[in-house]
């Protein structure tokens, strides 16, 4: 079968009724169904109460049962219908309240009257229930103010809980890798949630399938945000001694757009690959965005003393689509044309980011040239020019520049400073 049609169908008919959040059985349960097509994908987890970084690992949270009732007996919200109907990290509530005092705890959009919005309150006690807009006309219509609701979210915070999250790693030639990098903490939702996934394993299938890769693949799904701080936190050492790029995967599922977050500097393997992956496959009228409207876990990996540049890939950017973060955003908004745009940029750039050659430096400072033969000592002006190019290759290959890159900056056409590459990299100078 079709890679795409068959991990289409998983998420669309298995993985997109399950109800996921930055913790629970939810999550838990989709990283199984991952794991039930991808055997060697690791399921990890880190305790409630860790510290990482700057955050602490939250209570995990389930739930079992949620609605509104009226005074009749009749579930008018119920979280079993759809669970973006409740708030994300819901507390636990059982109450009578009336019409207005209900009503604090309701969330819609009178813009898009007929969707329900995703809400979630991890780190603040809250309660609530989101509900569309002719719902709540529905509500103001056919209740009187001093009418009475019952409240019942059946929700459990384990303080002992965990956080998990899924690794997969693709051993390639090199020890030197690429991360892609997806989340698994939204509920009921097809481009932002399911769609990242959705990619990744395509992508885990096709590169698994080949065989030999250039770069080591890690494939991990987490929970947005605390996970990828988690994930840092845990494998920092490792990343920054093998990572040379990588990309998240987000909201890579509609047919509308082609578009990314460039990484902070702009200028990154990892964001080469994704324009050059766009020319390869003639897709001329993509849309690039600056780091300063990132949104997803590049977020993180961007950061000062992380310093990744790893750009979000996306089709339409989180966020600016009138889908997004409601329960329009379903499989009629991602389809199998969608995601195979997304997975050929994903696979087209991981190729051509796996084959890139980024030199580093070996020697701290300026390297003696003279003692290797590779500077003239009488300074003759023809020689003068050539070591300074070697000088300038050199100053620039910190490890986070390709060659391509490198040539740009020292301004010397990419033929001859793949020549000075390889005469440095036979001096030991460079790996
Ligand atoms: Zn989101």
């Amino acid at each position: 079968m079709n890679i795409v049609k068959k991990y289409y169908n998983i998420g669309k008919h298995i993985l997109f009724p399950i109800c996921r959040s930055i913790t629970g059985k939810g999550t838990l349960k989709t990283l199984k169904i991952i794991k039930s097509e991808f055997p060697n994908l690791k399921i990890k987890s880190i305790p409630s109460k860790t510290k990482v970084f700057d955050w602490n690992i939250p209570a995990e949270w389930n739930v079992e049962d949620a609605y509104v009732k009226d005074k009749f007996g009749q579930k008018i919200i119920d979280f079993k219908k759809n669970n973006l109907h409740l708030m994300g990290y819901s507390i636990p509530i059982n109450k009578i309240l009336n019409k207005k005092k209900l009503l604090d705890h309701i969330y819609y959009l009178k813009k898009q009257p007929n969707a329900i919005p995703y809400t979630t309150s991890y780190y603040q006690k809250r309660w609530g229930f989101n509900i569309s807009y002719n719902q709540k006309k529905k509500l103001d219509n056919n209740y009187k103010n001093n009418d009475k609701f019952s409240v019942v979210i059946k929700s459990k915070f384990n303080p002992y809980g965990k956080l998990n999250y899924g690794e997969l790693i693709i051993k390639g030639e090199s020890k030197k890798e690429i991360l892609i990098s997806t989340y698994v903490c939204h509920p009921s939702m097809a481009n932002d949630q399911l769609s990242g996934p959705i990619v990744s394993m395509c992508l885990m299938n096709y590169f698994q399938s080949l065989k030999k890769v250039k770069k080591t693949l890690r494939f991990i799904f987490i929970p947005e945000t605390i996970g990828s701080i988690a994930y840092l936190s845990k494998n920092l050492n490792h990343l920054k001694n093998y990572l040379i790029g990588g990309y998240v995967l987000a909201c890579v599922g509609d047919n509308k757009n082609h578009s990314f977050v460039l990484s902070k500097y702009e200028n990154s393997p990892s964001d080469e690959a994704i324009k050059d992956a766009y020319k390869k496959l003639n897709i001329k009228n993509y849309k690039m965005f600056s780091f300063l409207e990132r949104g997803s876990d590049e977020r993180q990996y961007n950061s000062p003393g992380i310093d990744f540049s790893i750009p979000l890939l996306c089709r339409s950017k989180p966020t600016l689509y009138k889908e997004y973060h409601t329960s329009l955003d379903d499989f009629n908004l991602v389809t199998k044309k969608g995601i195979t745009g997304g997975f050929e940029v994903a696979k087209t750039a991981i190729n051509i980011l796996s084959n890139k050659i980024i030199p580093k430096n070996l020697v701290l400072c300026e390297p003696q040239m003279g003692k290797r033969g590779l500077y003239n000592t009488l300074s003759i002006k023809r020689d003068f020019l050539l070591s300074r190019s070697y000088m300038n290759f050199l100053q620039f290959a910190d490890g986070k520049n390709s060659l391509e890159e490198i040539s740009r900056q020292i301004k010397i056409d990419i033929k001859i400073t793949k020549k000075i590459f390889y005469k440095l990299k036979k001096y030991n100078l460079i790996r």
